[in-house]
């Protein structure tokens, strides 16, 4: 009966449109030093306030057929994007994860939404961000499972050094930046949170998926991507959300 009534997913999933949203606002406005407010206010195009009905995630967006009620300017695919992803994680979550871990699950992976989108977008990982999801990692892990606190310690500090060196072999190596402070990190974090043993699985993932959205690139758009600078924070996240929700790659 209780599981009818309240399925542990049902409120994030409630809240999940608003928090993408929220998300998208984050992504937008925090690397430029900008006001957070919960939603978007304004058509970027025309500048018109928007009204309540304007911003109701996902369904206004449909509604309006993607355009600016006013100016009828294409809204783009960036907020609905984001509220599907948002929305992509609750549901994972609810399929993947105990219903103890959907929440903390949930937390994670919007805050990787973030992180990974900002990274995308402008080529930072901002503090105010990544190190909080350390805590984070950490405090969720002595919550539910306090004993194995020392490993996720360990992997806070494995995952910062390793990005650090394999940065320190592609400035040898390549003769220029690759890999930022801000990706070490991110790799802390993830660390917190799956603990060394989940990190290789972390690395490998973010390689695998950065090596093929590279070579993507180079068929779509020629050579040159492969020389481009490649935010490698979408990649780690994507790592670390499918080694938290599944667990350490096992080798068979
Ligand atoms: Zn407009």
């Amino acid at each position: 009966m209780t599981l009818i009534l309240d399925p542990p997913w049902l409120w994030p999933l409630l809240a999940a449109p608003a928090i993408g949203s929220f998300l998208g606002a984050l992504v937008l406005r925090l690397p430029r030093g900008e006001a957070i407010a919960w939603t978007r206010s304004a058509c970027r195009h025309c500048h018109q306030r928007l009204a309540v009905r304007d911003l109701i995630p996902l369904i206004s967006w449909a509604a309006q057929k993607g355009r600016c009620r006013h100016c009828g300017a294409a809204l783009g695919f960036f907020y609905p994007g984001i509220e599907l992803l948002a929305v992509a994680i609750v549901v994972w979550a609810a399929v993947a994860l105990p219903r103890d871990l959907i929440w903390p699950g949930c937390l994670l992976g919007w805050w990787l939404i973030a992180l990974g989108a900002i990274d995308a977008r402008d080529m930072i990982l901002p503090d105010v961000l990544t190190l909080p999801l350390i805590v984070a990692g950490l405090a969720v892990t002595g919550l539910i499972a306090p004993d194995r606190l020392p490993h996720h310690v360990a992997g806070a500090l494995a995952g910062f050094a390793v990005i650090i060196l394999v940065g320190f072999a592609y400035r040898r190596l390549r003769g220029r930046d690759g890999i930022g402070l801000g990706d070490a990190k991110l790799a802390a974090a993830a660390g917190a949170w799956v603990a060394w043993t989940g990190l290789p699985g972390v690395i490998l993932i973010a390689a695998g998926s950065g090596i093929a959205v590279t070579l993507l690139a180079a068929l779509v758009s020629g050579d040159r991507a492969l020389t481009a600078k490649l935010p490698f924070g979408p990649h780690i996240a994507l790592g670390t959300w499918i080694i938290w929700v599944h667990g350490p790659l096992v080798v068979p």
